[in-house]
């Protein structure tokens, strides 16, 4: 490894070793890991093709990766020879890899949940590709001033990006507008645009380099990105224009979470992936099987989420328009190939288009879907459903302004439609999809979410993973479901001294780097109490927040009570047009102003925000948590991941019987989690039967002083009325049932506390939380796709 990293460092990367800086032996350190996994990558795609084998196509609009380096060196096992490789020539692996830039092509959850199934589909050996898009500039970069998030374009190409390769012989015409001709019985789409969308492909390694996979990331170019007869007759902007336009579909990931955007350009990106994706696969189908017909047998495609729905139409659309089949038989062929996995139950988040818009831009998609809908309608007629049902199962929605419904057009185009927990399942039986689950009652199934444990245990906590491999072997490495031998360990004192050892040694780590990129001093031993995750107020961080300041008011009066040391982070980013997210962020650096500077509280409380939450954030955060915040409004959280992992990093959990925060719970045991709150259904019978969070309010001491502190402006002088509207709402409506839970919360916070000061229980309950999560591993997760959704080996 040393003499591969000089050679490269010299021939490729084209240095000196003596004139080399830290970047150049970065990215000849990157290069050399990236030689040994082609081989490996080429193996993979021709055992495939000999095999004949069925392929899985996962097509997301995020995939939030992160970085890299660290993933496939410690999946290929070469972790240690490039650590000592670098040390000999004075580096330090640790420094090296900072300089990798953070690939944010995702929001969050889902983003992150399609990298983790990236992996797992590799590490379970099953052939499989990624589709999405390569964002020049993925999610943006938050900078904190003054307290307030300003968003920043994240340039994570600026130096290049050296594990991606351009496949610019896979590229496929991808149109909009124009009109349908018909003629001798077949139709034909005229697009009045069209642009090329080429691959760039990058390697994904499964452990142990089981398998190397492919994430295919489509970028977008003009048929004609120069007109030259413009450029030389002096329109130099304008002979540049198609290409600039080509540019802006694939230029920013769209930052709103669980909303659409909106936007026309949003539909264009929709499209554009979701038609070079599907160009792509049965390009593929048809070079190796010779004929459509038997797609199904050799391909299944998960669309993750809502955006890559109109998938549904275009591979109806090729399939009749181009490989000639009937309609008939194109739908039965598209069904069979689709699955579809819902994300969210927020009505706002649940994707439509105008229907104008939708005709205007996709003339012939127009077409498929009505006859698509016309087709289910009848089957709901058959059936003998209401029309009030027939109404809820169209894929128009006729109320008002007409719109194409996309979760709609998913589910009847998908032989598979699955929920990501158990509770939100069966929500979406109940809920948003009533009416479509009565009239294909076998669809909706339930694939609960997992992450992977090499970047959630392995790479981001070598200590602990340390710990455990001592303790029970090694086989959790293999299979994280044999965690479980550590609940043998949970009384064992000396086991219980090194885990505690290890996540000191992660918060003072942890510490460390706060000190450097925020200049804040923390002390590693008090209670690490964190919530990162997206802001939204379903998410409740405002909460934790009006909390944090009655536990402030509490400590000022009641000095002498023996309280426990504690250090609240937060983080995470607001959508850009999101108002009351970014005044929650606000209102947590003012909060954290205020108290971090009060003697009075001395040691005994500090808030802090961190800035640009990303997962290289979370990788060092999660190892050094001693709490983990989960405390969303009951039935308002599909799954969560962040939960998983972590309580596979030893935090205990503080939480809402929401999303996979129940099924955590049934694992490690009501004793080892702190479950606070209303449950789902009585969120719901509140919200029918009268809600009253201003009686509330008025009749706990605390929530009344903590929101009229913040109303008032003690924790904004210098401006009074800021948080004056946001604790207004609180007492107007307070949708979120904040009021609601307040007191469960609170109490939960002091059961918190009383196992902090019982330090053996902690040690304890932090190992059965380690020990019964390994169910939540994605591999889990994605057997249960293999078998029971894709039928892959
Ligand atoms: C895991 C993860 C999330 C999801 O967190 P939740 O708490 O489940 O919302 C979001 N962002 C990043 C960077 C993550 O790693």
């Amino acid at each position: 490894m040393k003499a591969l990293i000089v050679d490269v460092l010299r021939h490729r990367v084209g240095k000196d070793e003596r004139a080399a800086k830290p970047h150049d032996w970065f990215q000849a350190a990157v290069l050399s890991v990236r030689d040994k996994i082609i081989d490996q990558w080429f193996a993979s795609t021709r055992r495939t093709y000999d095999e004949g084998g069925k392929r899985v196509y996962y097509l997301s609009m995020e995939f939030l990766i992160g970085r890299l380096m660290r993933d496939a060196m410690s999946n290929l096992g070469l972790t240690r020879d490039v650590e000592n490789a670098l040390r000999d020539h004075g580096f330090d692996l640790a420094q090296l890899e900072d300089l990798e830039p953070d690939a944010a092509l995702g929001n969050g959850g889902l983003g992150r949940l399609a990298a983790c199934f990236m992996e797992s589909l590799a590490t379970l050996d099953i052939p499989a590709y990624g589709y999405g898009i390569r964002y020049v500039n993925g999610m943006f970069r938050q900078r904190v001033d003054d307290g307030w998030q300003v968003e920043l374009p994240e340039t994570w190409l600026a130096h290049g990006n050296p594990w991606e390769f351009d496949r610019r012989e896979s590229a496929y015409r991808v149109g909009f507008g124009g009109e349908v001709l018909e003629a001798n019985g077949g139709v034909t789409w005229r697009p009045a645009e069209q642009v090329e969308a080429s691959a760039v492909d990058t390697p994904v390694v499964g452990w142990r380099g089981a398998r190397v996979n492919t994430l295919r990331l489509w970028t977008a170019s003009a048929l004609d990105p120069l007109r030259l007869d413009a450029f030389n007759a002096g329109d130099h902007a304008g002979a540049l224009a198609e290409q600039v336009k080509a540019d802006s579909l694939v230029r920013v990931l769209y930052p709103a979470d669980n909303t659409p955007a909106g936007q026309e350009l949003r539909l264009r990106q929709e499209f554009f992936f979701s038609s070079a994706s599907i160009q792509d696969i049965l390009r593929r189908h048809v070079q190796y099987h010779g004929d459509v017909r038997s797609l199904p047998e050799k391909a299944a495609i998960q669309l993750n989420d809502t955006h890559p729905s109109v998938a549904v139409a275009e591979l109806m659309r090729l399939l009749i328009d181009v490989y000639g089949l009937e309609f008939d038989e194109a739908w039965d062929v598209t069904k069979a190939t689709i699955a579809y996995t819902n994300h969210t139950l927020l009505p706002e988040a649940l994707e439509s288009w105008p229907l104008p818009l939708f005709e205007r831009l996709l003339p012939r998609h127009m077409q498929i879907v009505y006859a698509i809908n016309s087709r289910v309608l009848r089957e709901a007629g058959r059936a003998g459903m209401s029309g009030e049902q027939i109404a809820a199962i169209s894929l128009i929605d006729e109320g008002g302004e007409r719109r194409v419904r996309m979760a709609n057009l998913a589910f009847v185009g998908a032989h598979s439609v699955n929920g990501v927990a158990a509770l939100h399942t069966e929500l979406m039986k109940s809920t948003v999809f009533s009416d479509l689950h009565a009239l294909y009652p076998t669809r909706i199934n339930n694939k609960t979410n997992g992450v992977t444990p090499r970047r959630w245990l392995q790479q981001c906590n070598p200590g602990l993973t340390k710990v455990i491999r001592e303790g029970i072997g090694d086989a959790f490495l293999d299979d994280a479901e044999k965690l479980t031998d550590l609940n043998a360990l949970a009384g064992d004192a000396q086991f219980g001294e090194r885990l505690a050892e290890v996540k000191r040694a992660n918060k003072v780590a942890l510490a460390a780097h706060l000190k450097q990129v925020m200049g804040i001093r923390l002390n590693p031993d008090a209670l690490f109490d964190v919530q990162i995750k997206r802001i939204h107020e379903y998410k409740r961080q405002l909460l934790n927040l009006v909390e944090t300041v009655a536990l402030y008011d509490q400590i000022r009066s009641h000095p002498e009570r023996d309280w426990v040391p504690r250090v609240k982070i937060l983080g995470g980013k607001a959508a850009p047009s999101y108002h009351n997210a970014k005044l929650i962020i606000k209102l947590t650096n003012d909060i954290a102003r205020r108290i971090n500077s009060d003697p009075s509280v001395g040691g005994l409380l500090k808030v802090v925000f961190v800035p640009n939450y990303n997962v290289s954030f979370a990788e060092k955060i999660i190892p050094a948590a001693d709490l983990s915040e989960q405390i969303s409004t009951a039935g308002m959280e599909a799954s969560g991941t962040g939960n998983m992992k972590f309580a596979l990093n030893g935090a205990l959990t503080i939480g809402t019987l929401d999303g996979a925060n129940i099924e955590i719970k049934d694992r490690v045991g009501d004793d080892n989690i702190v479950i606070f709150g209303l449950t789902a259904d009585e969120v719901n019978e509140k919200r029918a039967n009268g809600y009253n969070p201003r009686e509330i309010i008025e009749g706990n001491r605390e929530l009344r002083q903590a929101v009229n502190a913040i109303a008032s402006g003690v924790f904004s002088p210098d401006d009074p009325d800021r948080y004056k509207g946001l604790m207004g709402g609180l007492y107007d409506h307070d949708w979120f049932m904040l009021c609601a839970d307040f007191d469960s919360y609170t109490q939960g916070q002091r059961k918190v506390d009383a196992i902090w000061q019982d330090e053996a229980l902690w040690r304890k309950s932090a190992i059965h939380n380690i020990a019964n999560v390994g169910w939540f591993s994605s591999d889990r997760t994605i057997g249960e796709y293999a078998r029971e959704i894709w039928g892959v080996k």
